[in-house]
């Protein structure tokens, strides 16, 4: 596996069937700047119709969220811009066969391992990547929790200024991963400074722009966690925000805090929310779990986890 690259070392290899493969990795020798990567296509889509690749932006995560076991061995760094966009490369190489020019979403998740707005070079990927004439269908996805520093906000600054220069017209989602309404369950929930509601609706405000992708507020929805649809309104415009709620995946991190809630049907009480939402004018979106996923045991985190425990174990 390692002729896929030379930039990095891959340790291991998760397929996830019908899906795609999870990769973990690490720069040359360094045992603990470790990244996990994925190359996947949509359930029951073909490649050419969508190709989507997870690409890591930092070496473990430095925002340690409960569900998730991207930050379970701690934070070791951003990847520079070469090693983020060498994951991409990686994947294309994975598929020879494959012209990616022909794709028609060619979509890139800026989203595991680690938090993006953590990182200036993430931009410089955006960049590179809106010029490069190999993905012409390229289609970026940024997922924050937004945490409040200043390396964030100048991240957020710029982000806006590339959306509008380099993606206008539909071709950038941007999400805010909120995980509840409730101010003292989502500073649990993800344990670093954070911008307020008000603050990321004035931000969503400004971004939109006439053809843009609304702005997504993500719930993942954990056992016991609220999501009060009269906050969400209080504070999000329905015209430049939409709602979506998943299940919390069975990680490490989220059975030990008892937080797992897997559903493959909407349950009753997220078909309620829905409903309440909608009434408010909001467009809603269930994202099931996949069973692929979950009995692959392939979330954030979770390769770079159950390596490094058989490591401890055997080694
Ligand atoms: S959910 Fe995202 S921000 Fe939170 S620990 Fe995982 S990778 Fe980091």
């Amino acid at each position: 596996m390692n002729a896929l690259t030379e930039a990095f070392e891959i340790l291991s290899v998760k397929d996830i069937p019908e899906i795609g493969k999870v990769f973990l990795a690490r720069p040359p020798g360094e045992a603990s700047r470790r990244f996990e990567f994925v190359d996947a296509v949509d359930l029951g889509r073909p490649r050419s119709e969508k190709w989507v690749v997870m690409a890591s932006t930092q070496y473990g995560c430095a925002c340690a969220c409960r569900i998730c076991d991207a930050g379970n061995f701690g934070y070791h760094g951003n990847l520079d811009a070469a090693m983020i966009l060498e994951q991409i490369e990686a994947a294309v190489r994975l598929h020879p066969e494959e012209d990616p020019s022909a794709v028609r979403m060619f979509k890139v998740h800026f989203a595991r391992m680690g938090e993006p707005s953590l990182n200036p070079a993430v931009l410089e990927c955006l960049e590179r990547l809106a010029k490069d004439g190999r993905f012409p269908s390229f289609l970026p996805s940024i997922s924050t929790v937004a945490p409040s520093c200043a390396v964030a906000r100048d991240f957020f600054r710029k982000l806006r200024d590339i959306k509008d220069r380099r993606f206008s017209g539909g071709r950038f989602q941007l999400q805010f991963s909120l995980l509840s309404t409730d101010t003292e369950a989502r500073n649990a929930l993800i344990p670093v400074k954070k911008w307020g509601f008000a603050e990321i609706a004035e931000y969503g405000r400004a971004w939109m722009r006439g053809g843009d992708r609304k702005i997504t507020l993500n719930f993942a929805l954990a056992s016991g966690i609220p999501l009060d649809p009269t906050e969400v309104e209080r504070f999000f415009p329905p015209e430049a925000f939409l709602v979506k709620i998943t299940p919390v995946n069975p990680t490490r991190r989220a059975d030990k805090n008892c937080l797992t809630t897997v559903w493959y049907e909407p349950p009753a009480h997220i078909l309620g929310l829905k409903d309440d939402l909608e009434r408010r004018g909001f467009k809603v979106i269930l994202n099931a779990s996949w069973p692929q996923e979950v009995e692959g045991r392939a979330s954030c985190g979770q390769l770079a986890e159950e390596t490094l425990r058989s490591e401890v174990r055997f080694g």
